[in-house]
């Protein structure tokens, strides 16, 4: 049996991976389950898998995490401690699917204990890419990457040389907004740019799609995971999302990664790996289908695909700063403190001020170096809403 723990099991991928999990538990252990404040899912999930622990990631919900668990044999925990410590606990395959840079310690705490992590918190890999992949090596454990584009390259590089490879082609559906006309995006509201055409998602994940900071996250994801020089990484709008990524070789072929949008793939991908099993995921039919289109992302609408190539030339700590920045605009934008096009503004505009405030971009980076940056960036972020947009 595999001991599975999951952390971020109340979202998105963290319910598609329940819904796996559930399909054959003869093979499964499930040892923590985590969420955040949706008590009775989180309950519910690890009474009916048999986990050991619970854990919601709030202190003040202990009492009725508690009180949900009650009868049952699942212990239950809470706050960012209790996160890490139930990522500790000793299992072969751990999925990191909270959303934020929250995801970071339990991540790390997970590879030190030698799991195989399986990534979909991307914010971990841009915040500490060098620190989780450092992690990893010498821990002898191993990361497998969930992001629907990540697997897609990874599958596509499976045998072969990195030598070899030149180019790898990230796709994006172009979110919510895509075919809107450019002045009318100053208007965009959250509700609007929390309905995504092709994928379900959780609601940042969502609105990051249709400002591309999704896109621009991958792109260093990439950088990070996989080491490809920023050059050699492409972004092309791909508006079936049937195509993934895209792998290019030095003799001209491109290996592509073709299937519906549905995160089960790359979740049952990570689970399984190195073998494949059969997953409840829709066969395509290429006839029926007819055509997939691909096209040039346009700079003007999407400008957080030019900060992402920014970070990733400034390097150090930039890559925390950009995420930090990003994450509170985003919680400005939700909150309509921010207009949709302000997101980037603000981003551009805390990395600015905090190059030119401190030395920490090239500090070295640790949790605690990649903490201090991520804290900074919140408080640079507040304060660009405070002094441009209030
Ligand atoms: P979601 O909002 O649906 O779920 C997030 C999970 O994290 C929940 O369990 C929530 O309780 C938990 N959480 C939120 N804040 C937390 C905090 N501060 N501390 C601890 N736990 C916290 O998000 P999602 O769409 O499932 O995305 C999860 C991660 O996977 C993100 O990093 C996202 O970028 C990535 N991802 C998601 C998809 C997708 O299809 N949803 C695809 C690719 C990558
Ligand atoms: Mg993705």
């Amino acid at each position: 049996m595999k001991r599975v723990s999951i952390l971020g099991a109340t979202g998105s991928i963290g319910q598609n991976t329940i819904d796996l999990i559930r399909r054959a538990p003869e093979r499964f252990d499930v040892v923590a389950l985590t969420g955040g404040r949706n008590i009775d899912r989180l309950a519910r999930d690890a009474i009916e898998l048999g986990a050991d622990v619970a854990v919601t990631a709030h202190d003040d919900l202990l009492v009725s995490l508690r009180e949900a668990l009650k009868g049952s044999a699942v212990e239950a925990a809470a706050g960012e401690a209790a996160l890490v410590e139930a990522a500790s606990r000793p299992a072969h395959w751990v999925m990191s699917a909270i959303v934020g840079a929250a995801g970071l310690p339990p991540g790390l705490a997970a590879l030190e204990q030698g799991a195989t992590l399986a990534l979909a918190n991307k914010e971990s890999l841009v915040a500490a890419g060098p620190l989780l992949m450092r992690t990893a090596r010498v821990n002898h454990a191993r990361i497998i990457p969930v992001d629907s584009e990540h697997s897609a390259i990874f599958q596509a590089l499976v045998g072969e040389d990195m030598a070899a490879v030149n180019r790898c082609i990230i796709t994006a559906s172009g979110g919510a907004f895509r075919d809107w006309p450019l002045e009318d995006l100053a208007g965009a509201t959250p509700e609007q740019a929390a309905t995504h055409p092709n994928w379900a998602m959780g609601q940042r994940i969502t609105i990051d799609s249709a400002s591309m900071f999704n896109k621009a996250l991958e792109v260093i994801e990439a950088r990070e995971f996989f080491g490809f020089r920023p050059e050699q990484i492409e972004v092309v709008i791909h508006p079936e999302s049937m195509v993934h990524a895209l792998v290019g070789f030095c003799d001209g072929g491109l290996m592509a990664h073709v299937g519906p949008p549905d995160m089960r793939h790359a979740i049952g991908y990570a689970l399984n790996w190195p073998q494949r099993f059969d997953l409840p995921v829709e066969a395509l039919d290429l006839v029926a289908l007819g055509q997939l289109t691909f096209r040039a992302p346009d700079v003007a609408r999407y400008p957080a695909l030019r900060l992402a190539r920014e970070v990733m030339e400034r390097r150090g700590l930039t890559g925390a700063v950009f995420n930090a920045a990003k994450e509170r605009a985003l919680d400005h934008f939700i909150a309509h403190r921010l207009p949709f096009m302000g997101m980037a503004e603000v981003v551009e505009e805390v990395i600015a001020r905090i190059e030119a405030e401190n030395g920490l971009i090239d500090a070295g980076i640790t949790l605690e170096t990649v903490g201090q940056a991520d804290h900074l960036a919140r408080i640079a972020a507040d304060q660009v809403v405070q002094d441009k947009y209030s």
